[in-house]
């Protein structure tokens, strides 16, 4: 495989952990542009600006180095060479990724660095929310994967060990939260591409749905 295969869609379809399969049976690259997003919101937190300040927003992001691996089969998230690779999963940057991710310099940075990190590889597979719209709209093959919010809120409790019902309930709410946050603002990332191949993965486990983007990338 040659090219460039985008994954987009909402948290909790699993698309972190398909698209890293799918780029080691590529033998592609990888690049998770949330992990950039929640590494940026690191560099926030840690200049201590107010959330509402855009332009400190910005500057903060601006000022950060960060650094997003390309690898498949290796984690590498550093903010000013600090691994943060643990840190971006946690509840606070959890929390604060939208608001950081809603600023419009942010996200203009961001999307240049990204296409600068894929611009280099023969093959790449890129997940997040505006790959297939805004970051890469020439790519081979742009998957949006879905799933029923009961689905995505019970993988992630599965992800965190959680069993109690009034927390995965918790989790729902949250990742509801999330998404219309993400695709309330008219200039929302949230979207599949027009050329996009939509795939549902409720009831669907991961490796199936791994085979079914594979299929599509080797057609
Ligand atoms: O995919 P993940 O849940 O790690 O993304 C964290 C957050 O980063 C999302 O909720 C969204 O606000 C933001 N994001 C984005 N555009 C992307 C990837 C992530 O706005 N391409």
């Amino acid at each position: 495989f040659r090219g460039q295969v985008t994954l987009d869609g909402p948290s909790g379809t699993g698309k972190s952990s398909v698209a890293r399969d799918v780029a080691a049976r590529l033998g592609a690259a990888y690049l998770d542009t949330g992990a950039m997003y929640r590494a940026a919101t690191v560099a926030v937190l840690d200049a201590g600006v107010d959330l509402t300040d855009t332009d400190a927003v910005t500057r903060a992001v601006a000022s950060a180095d960060i650094q997003v691996g390309t690898a498949a089969d290796a984690e590498l998230v550093r903010v000013d060479g600090v691994d943060v690779a643990a840190r971006i999963r946690g509840a606070e940057v959890t929390r604060t990724v939208s608001p950081v991710s809603a600023v419009p310099a942010v996200r203009r940075m961001l999307v240049d660095r990204q296409r600068a990190l894929v611009a280099e590889a023969d093959a790449v597979v890129v997940e997040g929310r505006d790959i297939g719209t805004v970051v890469l709209p020439a790519a081979t093959l742009k998957v949006y994967l879905t799933a029923a919010p009961e689905a995505r809120a019970q993988r992630r409790a599965d992800q965190l060990g959680v069993t109690d019902p009034t927390k995965i309930a918790e989790i729902a709410a949250d990742l509801r939260r999330r998404d219309e946050y993400d695709s309330s603002r008219a200039d929302s990332p949230l979207r599949p591409a027009v050329d996009a191949v939509v795939v549902d993965s409720t009831g669907l486990d991961r490796d199936a749905v791994v085979e079914r983007v594979l299929d599509l990338a080797r057609t």
